[in-house]
């Protein structure tokens, strides 16, 4: 038995990867704490309320396909956090619309961030700490946040939070960020819109292969929801770039303008909202992401993780997140 208890392991971002990480490293007996720059947790899974309405506006479901993440599913879906998403969806393209491949997809209850909150529960979190400067002195990691607050020693420390906001913090990893700062992210614009009155789509969800929207989904259709008629709509990369400098007041009349035709076949012409909102997701995922599941500099004792590493979405979040503690712990058993 150690006289003084090692030093944590800090994981920088509490989405999907942040969360899978410091559970995986939890469940080894490792001392670790979460710290992310947000009100809440569940990074690009977040859910924005406005009232009693809940918009799944980043990640609208996920699904699952890797054996690791297999074998955690079934106790994720027995405690209440996941459950599949049983749902009408078109696939579009100009004028031919068909059913899309058929699932499973599943979705966070009551809304897509309670993965990762039933990921992080018992664990140490720390919300509303941007970590804005990293360094690595004789005791260990240390970081300031955005208000010049200090935290550390850590032994050491997993980033996940997208690749453009890591580069910043990788001044002491020269090999890390020059891999890092090649990966470049697209943007997506989100718009949110509820309905006073419930409508009667032919699908609950549609894929858009082109146009100005990518993806349209009755939020309402998945399960734990309000059941008020919420809708989120996703545009594509080159209408999301185009448009995100518009006042964000505007953006949602353009969408909805511009992707009527597309919206048609889905659920008709939409009555006028009751509530209409947009966000900018300035990093939504990779345009090429890596392939390598993670990074890891052993000799710093510095890990590089996300959906970025491997293959984009929440389940590639999962398995960079489960493979960077993965490798950590082999580093650690190496060394006892
Ligand atoms: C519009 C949109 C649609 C999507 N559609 C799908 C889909 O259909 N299916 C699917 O599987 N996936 C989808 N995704 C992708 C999915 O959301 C991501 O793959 C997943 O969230 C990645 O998890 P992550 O933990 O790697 O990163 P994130 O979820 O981005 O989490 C990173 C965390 O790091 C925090 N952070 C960043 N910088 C700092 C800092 N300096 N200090 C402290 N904290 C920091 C952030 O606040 C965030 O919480 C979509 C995403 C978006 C935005």
């Amino acid at each position: 038995m150690p006289l003084t208890a090692p030093d944590p392991i800090a994981v920088i971002g509490a989405g999907p990867a942040g969360t899978m990480c410091a559970r995986r490293l939890h469940e080894a007996g490792l001392p670790v704490q979460i710290f992310d720059k947000g009100r809440g947790i569940g990074g690009r899974t977040s859910v924005r309320r406005h009232e009693a309405l809940r918009f799944d506006h980043g990640a609208p479901f996920f699904t699952v396909r890797h054996p690791a993440i297999r074998e955690r599913l079934e106790a994720w879906i027995e405690m209440g956090a996941v459950a599949e998403w049983i749902a009408k969806i078109a696939w579009v393209k100009d004028n031919d619309t068909r059913p899309a491949r058929p699932g499973p997809r599943y979705v966070g209850v009551p809304g897509m961030n309670a993965l990762a909150t039933h990921l992080a529960e018992g664990l140490t979190i720390q919300t509303g700490v941007r970590v804005q400067t990293l360094a690595r002195g004789q005791e260990g990691w240390r970081f300031r946040d955005a208000n010049e607050r200090e935290y550390g020693p850590f032994s050491t420390v997993v980033l996940t939070m997208p690749a453009p906001q890591a580069v910043p913090l990788l001044a002491s990893a020269p090999r890390l960020k020059a891999k890092v700062r090649e990966i470049e992210m697209l943007p997506c614009i989100a718009t949110m819109l509820a309905f006073d009155d419930t409508l009667a789509p032919n699908y609950d969800a549609a894929f858009f292969a082109n146009g100005s929207l990518s993806w349209a989904a009755r939020n309402s259709s998945k399960p734990g929801r309000p059941s008020a008629e919420a809708w989120v709509l996703h545009a594509a990369p080159d209408w999301s770039r185009e448009h995100s400098l518009l006042p964000r007041e505007e953006i949602a009349d353009r969408l909805l303008a511009d992707s009527k035709a597309q919206l048609r076949p889905i659920c008709g012409e939409f009555p006028k909202p009751s509530f209409q909102r947009s966000h900018v997701w300035a990093l939504a995922r990779a345009r090429e992401p890596l392939e390598e599941g993670y990074l890891f500099d052993a000799e710093l004792a510095l890990g590089v993780a996300g959906d970025w590493c491997c293959g984009n979405r929440v389940e590639g979040g999962l398995l960079s997140g489960l493979s960077v503690a993965e490798g950590l712990l082999n580093e650690t058993s190496r060394m006892d």
